[in-house]
């Protein structure tokens, strides 16, 4: 090979060094700016991609199990969205928040369903709005392709927990929203849960209530052996679910507004 080829050789394998240098730290910049302690999530971050390569799982920290003297019903209405695509049947519904309160008895929560409609949108492409105000996208479109596209849009209703099973393309196997993401609203809490190609819908339900009852993820390398972390192989392994004190405080605080 020549000199000249050569240079050009190194010239793009240091361009896709830089490339790939500035996707992690975008990604790193991203989600540790969510967590508290900057460096030591970055710390945490790196100590995971350790483990990884040895094919083991980072856990920095086992949480304890917090003590719940609440006992709260909190009434669930659920959308089942586009049934023929959902591969989601009735039963399957009843044994999802049946294994849903299997897990939240601990806690003294449990969740009723208090309606069900069956929901049908014509487009591929949903959005959700809550005081006119797009809240996120739960397709596989980009927010730009979207305005392309002529598109269904899920007003979500106020007061009570909504749950939709929806067959959702993109890669997230859940969403949850309360009140403080819907910004200006008071009792929106809004749940999205995937049903096709998902390993635990009912781990999924039970963890996206813990976000409608107050609580943020952990970042999948947070080493946090929790229920709320939220993917990566603590999720994956283990399924925790275990809320610490903290936890468990914030839920009762929510909880005496959602009855
Ligand atoms: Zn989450």
């Amino acid at each position: 090979m020549d000199k000249k080829a050569n240079r050009i050789l190194c010239l793009i394998l240091v361009l896709v060094i830089l490339i790939c240098l500035y996707i992690q730290l975008n990604f790193l910049f991203e989600h540790c700016s969510k967590q508290f302690g900057f460096f030591t999530c970055v710390k945490d971050y790196f100590n995971y991609k350790k483990k990884q390569l040895k094919g083991e799982c980072y856990i920095k920290n086992y949480s304890q199990k917090g003590i719940s003297n609440i006992s709260a019903n909190l009434s669930i209405d659920v959308y089942l969205i586009n049934t023929e695509k959902l591969n989601f049947s009735y039963y399957d519904l009843n044994k999802t928040i049946s294994g849903v309160n299997d897990i939240w008895k601990d806690y003294g929560i449990q969740f009723k369903i208090r309606n069900i409609t069956e929901y049908h949108f014509e487009k591929d492409y949903i959005i959700f709005q809550c005081n006119d105000e797009l809240v996120e996208l739960a397709t596989n479109a980009s927010q730009d392709r979207l305005y392309d596209k002529v598109i269904d849009v899920f007003i979500i209703p106020e007061i009570k927990t909504s749950v939709l099973f929806f067959d959702v393309k993109s890669g997230t196997e859940g969403f949850g929203w309360t009140s403080f993401d819907c910004k200006n609203i008071h009792n929106i809490n809004f749940v999205v849960i995937k049903t096709r190609n998902v390993k635990n819908i009912t781990w999924n339900l039970a963890h996206e209530f813990g976000h409608i009852l107050g609580n943020e993820d952990y970042e999948y390398f947070s080493g946090q052996y929790n229920f709320m972390t939220n993917s990566g192989c603590i999720k994956d392994k283990f399924y925790s679910t275990i809320f610490d004190q903290e936890q468990v405080n914030r839920i009762y605080s929510r909880a005496i507004y959602l009855e």
